[in-house]
């Protein structure tokens, strides 16, 4: 969309081109098939017409979840979604129930899932099931098996004007499209910082967590009437091995065993059992009951998680975007990385509306500004929680502060928050229980600020037993003078710009959430 030059009553502007058909990319073009003329997703990939993991996403054969928040996004976006999901053969969680695994692989907490609809399947699955709805959008194209090799800009550097592709693995011809907006789409091989440095422009320092994330998946089959007793199970990882087990179409189940800080878990099919039955033993036999393996373990490594910070360019040019992957990407392990996309893609929405009313110069930037809003809360979740673990690190202007104190915080929620849950449930009060808002945080439908705050830290320490806790507490509190509430406020980051779109939605309807 061109600075100032657009209005309600003038033309939608001719062309954007959206780079990577992945999540992020797609859901972008949904947003942008409402406010230009055509929409051209150049893809590396020739995108196979079944739902298949392909060459461009190779995370996509690891366990996809999506948030609530995420879901929530996705039928608003593409009215039906679940029930086209349920129809192509996703797992149906009516009725099922989910593990919480503690960490100690023993004791757990087993709860069921949403009373409404809600499904669980493959990435490719889910994948496949936007793009057939993106495909049908009038305006809409798809260029495949195109590689982007980088960016036209003006003469002046103020304005992206193109992108130059070719194609897939050859080395000769390249071509140029013009576009009034280009949004950068690509996921964590995104070229963007090397193409803007081409250019001429600096880049501000982004924010890393060196998390060496390992993970090794493994697929199994349960005969058509095999009975289930939970859809999904969970177990974090501590100092050990984290588990996560999800129920999928066709009658089969992924498995993930996940660790971090360079503790990366086995692909070999013997050890990969092995270290199943160490982390989880005692769930195995009801999770796995007459399941067959039907491939190898397969590995899969993150060295880092990178938050880039282009929004802080004053010289960021117009006509160009970056979303999803491209622009912050994530510790996987919480599922927050389709979900965030989802919210980028809102955000674009709201801003192009905007724009379209009252046209201001500089949108892109403002609209970069907006994203990283919403990028706040899910990046500072991940990082504190990956920050705890021996060996990882984190780069940045910024240091993220608290971490230890954050973290002790949430294991008290999370270890006496139940204890009072039973009260709140024998009034009537489920809505305000601890674990209901442990879950709405990291869905990430309410500010960490909900969960984490003084008053709340009062009934924790209400509980008799959590002594222990109390003290080390107040040794952490030590290296802090103020009141728990204004360390709160210097350590949290502001979030109260990150929740404004989901407010404004919560109104207009309501979808259901599996807990
Ligand atoms: C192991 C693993 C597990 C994960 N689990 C979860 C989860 O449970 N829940 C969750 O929400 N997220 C998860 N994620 C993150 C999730 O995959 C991404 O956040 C999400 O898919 C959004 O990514 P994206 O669309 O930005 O990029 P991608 O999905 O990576 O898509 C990028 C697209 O761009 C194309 N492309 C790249 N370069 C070019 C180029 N130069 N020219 C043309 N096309 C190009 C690629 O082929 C690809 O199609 C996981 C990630 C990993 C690594």
């Amino acid at each position: 969309m061109q600075d100032g030059t657009t209005t309600g009553t003038q033309e939608k502007p001719r062309q954007a081109v959206v780079i990577g058909a992945g999540i992020a990319g797609l859901l972008a073009t949904r947003v942008l098939a409402e406010y230009y003329e055509q929409v051209l997703v150049v893809e590396r990939d020739a995108l196979p017409v079944a739902p298949q993991p392909r060459a461009g996403t190779p995370q996509s054969h690891h366990l996809h979840r999506v948030l609530p928040r995420g879901k929530m996004i996705l039928e608003r976006l593409f009215p039906g979604f679940l029930d086209g999901l349920l129809e192509h053969g996703a797992f149906s969680l009516e009725h099922t129930k989910s593990l919480l695994i503690a960490k100690d692989g023993r004791t757990a907490l087993s709860a069921p899932n949403a009373t409404g609809k809600d499904a669980s399947c493959s990435r490719a699955l889910l994948e496949w099931e936007i793009r057939q709805r993106v495909q049908a959008l009038a305006g809409v194209r798809f260029l495949s098996h195109q590689d982007v090799i980088g960016l036209v800009a003006s003469s002046d550097r103020k304005r992206i004007a193109g992108i130059c592709v070719r194609e897939h693995g050859q080395l000769a011809e390249r071509t140029t499209i013009a576009a009034d907006l280009i949004v950068d789409a690509s996921g964590r091989s995104s070229k963007l910082t090397h193409w803007l440095q081409e250019l001429g422009f600096h880049l501000p320092e982004d924010e890393q967590v060196h998390s060496a994330i390992g993970y090794s998946t493994r697929y199994y089959q349960f005969p058509a009437d095999a009975h289930h007793e939970w859809s999904n199970a969970l177990k974090p990882f501590s100092q050990s091995d984290g588990v996560a087990f999800s129920l999928l179409e066709d009658h089969t189940c992924a498995v993930i065993i996940g660790n971090i800080g360079g503790h990366y878990p086995p692909t070999d099919a013997a050890a990969f059992e092995q270290r199943l039955t160490v982390a989880i033993g005692s769930y195995l036999p009801s999770l796995l009951q007459d399941a067959q393996p039907l491939d190898d373990p397969r590995g899969y490594r993150i060295p880092v998680c990178v938050r880039h910070h282009f929004e802080q360019m004053e010289d960021w040019p117009n006509g160009l975007l970056v979303m999803g992957d491209a622009f912050c990407n994530f510790d996987p392990i919480y599922g927050q990385g389709m979900s965030v996309a989802a919210i980028e893609a809102e955000t674009l929405a709201r801003c192009l509306h905007e724009q379209q009313s009252y046209p201001q110069p500089g949108f892109e930037r403002h609209v970069l500004q907006r994203m990283q809003e919403a990028i706040a809360p899910a990046w500072w979740l991940s990082s504190v929680s990956d920050l705890n673990a021996p060996g990882v690190t984190y780069t940045g202007s910024s240091p993220l502060r608290g971490v230890r104190l954050i973290q002790l915080y949430l294991d008290l929620y999370l270890k006496y928050g139940p204890v009072h849950d039973r009260e709140l449930i024998q009034k009537g009060m489920q809505g305000q229980t601890h674990m209901l808002k442990n879950f709405l945080m990291n869905g990430l439908l309410i500010s960490p600020r909900e969960v984490i705050n003084a008053r709340v830290l009062a009934t924790l320490l209400a509980v008799e037993e959590a002594s222990a806790e109390r003290q080390l507490l107040a040794e952490l509190l030590q290296g802090y003078p103020q009141r728990f509430e204004a360390i709160l406020d210097e350590i949290i980051p502001d979030f109260s710009r990150s929740f404004e779109g989901l407010q404004a939605f919560a109104q207009e309807e309501e979808v259901s959430v599996s807990q």
